[in-house]
């Protein structure tokens, strides 16, 4: 296994090359150490290798001038490499596994267990705060929106100080976040465009979010304040059939407990099921693909806490 370089010199710089964790896994990385000492932010992006606005926004960040900021940017744009080369929606290649359910991961295991494992035993300990950026993948839309672990307050504040108009308290085990939460460190998910649609704007939306929080952190000035945040948690009703997928509503529609949200049907028109929302609230994310298969998430409703 080769290690990162280290994060702090004493001189200001931007560092870039490949890690290679393991033989057959190789990513690239990028350092931008400030030129006074401060604390070290952790950006990952490309756990769905799909998720292109959230890699873009990860590689804009390697512009940032190292005299503006204080502490070390640490920059993993791109975890899956095998993903995003081949645009494959949820999960690694090599293994088929959805990388962000597998944390903390297993030095011995397949290819997204080891790279989990390796995340948690030589990179994550080295971070202060941690932010892993996402979007819809291919087959989703949605409205931008950020995660953390319920009870986390370090990382609700992180998720406030980045500034994405919903932000969803959330649970869940297996995922990047959940992983650095259990080695102290705090950390947040943020989610903007789907689809695999990016732009200027959307991408944006994340680096601002980036900016926002190393402001929070001390590590750089002030940056331009967000507009009110709701906080709200999630439900995501899956599918329960493979089949199609005729979804009834549209982003940030109100739905009501037991409303007819969406349909599964066959190739012949035939109703497999009909999928009913489970909360009073509106629609975060949803499923775009007309092919779904038993198990995916079709859509996410939000309710107001
Ligand atoms: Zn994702």
């Amino acid at each position: 296994m080769t290690a990162l370089s280290i994060l702090r010199t004493g001189e200001p710089r931007i560092e870039q090359g490949f890690v290679r964790p393991h033989p057959d896994l190789e990513l690239p990385f990028g350092i931008i150490e400030g030129a006074q000492d401060g604390p070290c932010l952790l950006v990952t992006a490309g756990v769905h290798g799909s998720e292109f606005c959230s890699i873009e926004a990860a590689l804009r960040l390697f512009k940032l001038p190292p005299e503006e900021i204080r502490g070390t940017l640490l920059v993993l744009p791109i975890l899956n490499v095998q993903g995003f080369r081949k645009r494959s929606i949820y999960v690694v290649p090599e293994d088929n596994k959805n990388l962000n359910r597998v944390f903390p991961g297993h030095a011995a295991g397949t290819v997204s267990k080891r790279l989990a494992a390796w995340l948690v035993e030589s990179v994550f300990p080295l971070a202060d705060a941690y932010l892993d950026l996402h979007g819809g993948d291919l087959n989703e839309e949605l409205m931008p929106f950020s995660i953390f672990t319920r009870g986390d307050e370090r990382a609700e504040a992180m998720a406030r100080a980045f500034g994405l108009p919903i932000i969803v308290s959330g649970r869940g085990t297996g995922r990047t976040i959940s992983a650095a939460a259990e080695l102290g460190v705090p950390g947040i998910i943020a989610e903007v465009s789907g689809n695999g649609l990016w732009n200027d704007e959307s991408v944006a939306m994340l680096t601002a979010g980036v900016h926002r929080v190393m402001h929070m952190l001390g590590m750089r000035g002030p940056a331009p304040e967000p507009a009110a945040s709701s906080l709200v948690t999630m439900t995501v009703p899956s599918s329960p059939v493979q089949g199609l997928w005729y979804p009834r509503c549209r982003l940030g529609d109100k739905v009501a407990t037991g409303q007819s949200i969406g349909e599964i049907r066959d190739v012949f028109g035939n109703l497999l099921c009909t999928i009913t929302s489970p909360e009073d609230g509106f629609v975060l994310y949803q499923m775009t693909s007309l092919s779904v298969n038993e198990g995916e998430a079709l859509i996410g409703i939000a309710t107001a806490l």
